[in-house]
């Protein structure tokens, strides 16, 4: 049997670049895990491909999916579901493969639960002005929102204790790289790989 892969975790404050990194992560093609595509509510934004950037089911298929226990974590984030197909993970990390998740913060916390064994890692902003500059910039909240956000952002970095590793996302390239190191990194880690060389003296006859 092939030895099941790792489940990657990695979520951070809304607002810090998760989308951005996860993107330069995949767009380069020394990366060795695969991305489990969630499901959303939410409608397409321009330019994203169903399947790919997301799932876009109704409201109704979501609540169905979650009723039937087809997700491995989900969360409402500004008035929509998002969530992680389980089948999909399941299926992925049997054939032996990594499996990446971009996840906002509650629902890494669902999966360190259910999954105390994966791999979490937290993408932390430079500072707090920074994050703040960067909601700001999109230009999508009136200040009363942003104040709220920030908040919420507070609220969210404290959720850093989860994790196994913090990420600064101060460049996006550097950030990608820094993920793909620890990702790599994480394979050697001992209480990983005990069980292979426990194996190893067991079957050693002579
Ligand atoms: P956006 O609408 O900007 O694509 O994503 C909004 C937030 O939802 C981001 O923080 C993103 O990381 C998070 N998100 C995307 N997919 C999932 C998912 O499957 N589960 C959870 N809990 N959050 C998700």
């Amino acid at each position: 049997m092939k030895e099941r892969g790792l489940l990657i975790v990695f979520s951070g404050p809304s607002g810090v670049g998760k989308g951005t990194v996860r993107k330069e992560i995949f767009d380069t093609p020394n990366h060795a895990f695969e991305y489990s595509v969630s499901a959303t509510t939410r409608a397409p934004r321009a330019g994203e491909v169903d399947g790919v950037d997301y799932h876009f089911i109704s409201k109704e298929a979501f609540e169905e999916k979650i009723k039937n226990n087809q997700m491995l974590e989900y969360a409402q984030y500004v008035d929509n579901y998002y969530g992680t197909p389980l089948d999909y993970v399941n299926k992925t990390l049997d054939e032996g493969k990594d499996v990446f998740l971009e996840i906002e913060v509650q629902g890494a916390a669902q999966i360190k639960e259910k999954v105390p064994d994966g791999l979490f890692i937290f993408l932390a902003p430079p500072n707090l002005d920074e994050l703040k500059a960067r909601i700001i910039g999109r230009g999508t909240d009136a200040p009363d929102v942003i104040e709220a956000r920030m908040q919420t952002a507070k609220k969210e970095i404290e959720m850093i204790t989860l994790y196994d590793y913090a990420v600064v996302n101060d460049e996006v390239q550097l950030a990608a790289e820094r993920v793909k190191q620890i990702v790599s990194a994480e394979h050697f880690r001992v209480n990983r790989v005990m069980d292979k060389y426990q194996q190893m003296i067991n079957n050693f006859t002579k």
